[in-house]
C-alpha cells in the first residue's frame, strides 16, 4: 500500500520508511504537497492538519506529524513552538543555545524532558488514524553526538543513561523514540483495519 508523508524532513522521512517499509508500506515523501500552516494548539490537531491536506491534494492516503520537546522546568516549552523556539524555523543550533540557556544551571534532577510525537493518517474515504508516542529523558548541559537533528544532541533518553539521543544508531533511536514509538502504534491501527 502507498502512503505519502507531508513533510520536507529526509530524515523524518527516513525514519518513518524504516518502520513502516517492513510492514509493507510504500512511503513516498511528499515534496509536492503544498505547505501547511501549523495553527493547532496540539501536537495532534497539526498532524490532522497536515494529514487531512495531504490526503487532499494528493488523492492517496496520507500521514501527517507533528512533535516537539515538552521541558517540565519549562512548563511545556517549546512544545508545539519546538521547531521556531529561537525565532527561525528550523534553526536547531539557535534552538539548543536558547533552551540550554533558559534552564541555565538548574541541576539534573530538575531537567526532566520529553519528546512527543502525534501521528495522523488520513485516506480518500474520509477514514483517519492518530496515534501517539512519547520518550521520556532529560536535557543535558552540553552538545554530545552527531546523529540525529533538531535537539537530539541534548536530549538524554532515560532507556541510555549518559547518553544523548544524537550518540544512538539510527535503530537504537527507534526502539526508543517518540516517533518509533508513535509509528509502531499507528502501523498497529493500521494493521487492524486492514
Ligand atoms: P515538526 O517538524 O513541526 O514536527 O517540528 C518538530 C521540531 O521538534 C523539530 O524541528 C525539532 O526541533 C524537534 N524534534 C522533533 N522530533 C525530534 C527528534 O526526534 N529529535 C530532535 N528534535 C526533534
Amino acid at each position: 500500500m502507498q502512503m505519502i508523508l507531508a513533510t520536507h524532513n529526509k530524515k523524518k522521512l527516513d525514519e518513518l520508511r524504516r518502520i513502516l517499509q517492513p510492514l509493507g508500506y510504500a512511503v513516498i515523501p511528499g515534496d509536492a504537497l503544498p505547505d501547511v500552516e501549523e495553527t493547532g494548539q496540539s501536537f495532534a490537531e497539526n498532524a490532522c492538519l497536515k494529514a487531512a491536506a495531504g490526503c487532499a491534494a494528493s488523492g492517496l492516503p496520507c500521514a501527517g506529524d507533528d512533535s516537539g520537546l515538552c521541558v517540565n522546568a519549562l512548563g511545556g516549552a517549546p512544545g508545539v513552538f519546538s521547531a521556531r523556539y529561537a525565532g527561525q524555523h528550523g534553526n536547531d543550533g539557535a534552538n539548543i543555545r536558547k533552551l540550554l540557556s533558559a534552564l541555565g544551571e538548574l541541576p539534573a534532577e530538575q531537567r526532566a524532558a520529553r519528546f512527543v510525537c502525534a501521528i495522523c493518517c488520513c485516506f480518500p474515504d474520509g477514514r483517519k488514524i492518530t496515534a501517539q508516542g512519547v520518550c521520556e529523558g532529560k536535557i543535558a548541559f552540553t552538545k554530545s553526538g552527531a546523529g540525529g537533528f533538531g535537539y537530539d544532541p541534548v536530549f538524554l533518553p532515560n532507556a541510555y543513561p549518559g547518553k544523548s539521543m544524537a550518540e544512538l544508531t539510527p535503530a537504537e533511536k527507534d526502539g526508543v523514540s517518540h516517533r518509533g514509538a508513535a509509528l509502531r502504534a499507528l502501523a498497529a491501527q493500521l494493521q487492524a483495519c486492514e
